[in-house]
């Protein structure tokens, strides 16, 4: 068994993102601070070297959008494996991982689960040939798959069609973006001027009913003023290869697809006992620690964690940076019998990118509009560009780590 060195104690992070990336710079701050950085050693397991910033994946252009996390691992100390974390076995407090050189077996004494959240897997004909903003390397695809309809000058039936496939958040996002996407490309790429169609297939009868009235409302203008079609009562049931299927007969000639809807937790939630929800999440504590383990935290789109209003928090990096903040802090604390910090994070707000020119600010859990224009893309290019990055400098970032919700 490996990394039992010196008789130090292990904390095992997994995942690299929102929750895990903090996780970590703040198991550092709290081992310092109780003067325990000899006696532990800190590991954080993420398939490649970026903390990515998915909440931007569906913008006009990727660059920029991958923090590298050796740049603050390295300088903290914190040992680095690059792999996917296959199983765990919390009864021998162990996890496999499997990495370019093969498999490894690494043992914990403590443990944060913080592996996030992917789309939904569906049995749906075709779905292998859509697109999505989910991952870097899946928005990557997507962007590739434009160049190359843009280098042929979007000629073929349905190159100019893009459909969005659900009306949530990512949806909404991805909708008013693809077009200004298609235009750079073409602009680059292409020998002659083509007219895009983007349409939006959306399920319920309606769009945006998760906002409060005024705020749905400036989603249907924008919308309307950016000449999205939007289907709704409909849904897709079959993807062929240049064109999409809807429920109600309604066949569109399309070579893109961006599928957007139903998220779920990470299947390494499996390995423990307890109930999950409908979003495949562990219930967790005040502490963020799982009932039953006494060495286990789980943080981020994987806990299923109580907020303001007995409100569970969503699968958000608003809520996902700053358990990870309680998770490294707590978990290094417990693992050495100090106490724990209560989770508290009873703000709530939502900063929805409309594309050029349109973005809604809501606040509370009724979504009440806040700000929309000009003033609410200012609002959400601050948060893209600045709240959701760690500081460049390595100390500001272990000083960032504290757990607290800023006064923002
Ligand atoms: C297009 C888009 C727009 C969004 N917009 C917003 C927004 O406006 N506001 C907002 O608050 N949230 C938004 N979100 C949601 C937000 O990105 C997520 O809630 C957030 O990233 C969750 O953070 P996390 O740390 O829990 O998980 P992630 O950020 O998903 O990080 C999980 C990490 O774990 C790694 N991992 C997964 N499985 C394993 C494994 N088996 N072994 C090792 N590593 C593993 C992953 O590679 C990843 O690096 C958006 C998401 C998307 C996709």
């Amino acid at each position: 068994m490996e990394n039992k060195t010196e008789g130090r104690k292990q904390l095992l992070i997994i995942g690299g993102g929102y929750a895990g990336f903090w996780s970590a710079i703040s198991a550092i701050r709290q081992s310092r601070e109780i003067k325990k950085t000899d006696e532990l050693e800190v590991t954080l397991i993420n398939p490649d070297n970026y903390f990515t910033m998915r909440p931007r994946l569906y913008e006009v252009s990727l660059e920029g959008l991958q923090v590298e996390l050796d740049k603050y691992l390295k300088p903290l100390g914190i040992n680095q494996i690059l792999g996917k974390a296959e199983t765990i076995i919390p009864e021998k407090r162990e996890v496999t991982v499997s990495t370019a050189k093969g498999i490894r077996h690494l043992q914990y004494d403590y443990l944060v689960l913080a592996t996030g959240s992917s789309l939904r897997a569906l049995n749906l004909p075709g779905i292998e040939t859509t697109f999505n903003n989910d991952t870097f390397n899946n928005a990557l695809d997507l962007e590739n798959h434009i160049i190359k309809l843009a280098k042929n000058n979007f000629s073929n039936e349905g190159d100019t069609t893009f459909v969005v496939a659900g009306a949530g958040f990512t949806g909404l996002e991805s909708v008013t973006s693809i077009e200004d996407k298609a235009k750079a490309m073409q602009a680059k790429y292409s020998t002659k001027e083509s007219k895009f169609r983007v349409v939006l297939v959306e399920k319920h009868d309606v769009v945006a009913s998760f906002y409060a009235a005024q705020g749905q409302q400036y989603i249907i203008d924008t919308l309307k003023v950016k000449n999205v079609e939007v289907i709704t009562g409909s849904h897709v049931v079959y993807v062929e290869p240049s064109a999409v299927l809807l429920s109600d007969g309604t066949r569109i000639p399309t070579s893109t697809v961006i599928w957007t809807a139903g998220m779920v937790a990470s299947p390494l939630t499996y390995f423990f006992k307890g109930v999950k929800d409908s979003l495949n999440r562990v219930s967790v504590d005040g502490y963020l620690k799982l009932p039953g383990y006494d060495n286990v935290i789980v943080a981020g789109d994987v806990a299923n964690v109580k907020v303001g209003n007995d409100q569970s928090a969503t699968m958000s990096c608003q809520f996902s940076q700053f358990q990870g903040r309680w998770a490294g802090h707590n978990a290094v604390n417990d693992l050495f019998g100090f106490p724990l910090k209560e989770y508290k994070q009873p703000g709530y707000t939502t900063c929805l990118d409309l594309g050029t020119d349109y973005a809604l600010i809501t606040e509370g859990w009724d979504r009440v509009t806040r700000q929309t224009g000009q003033e609410a893309k200012a609002t959400k290019a601050w948060v893209s560009t600045d709240l959701i990055y760690p500081s460049v400098d390595v100390e500001e970032a272990v000083a960032a780590s504290f757990p607290a919700i800023p006064n923002f």
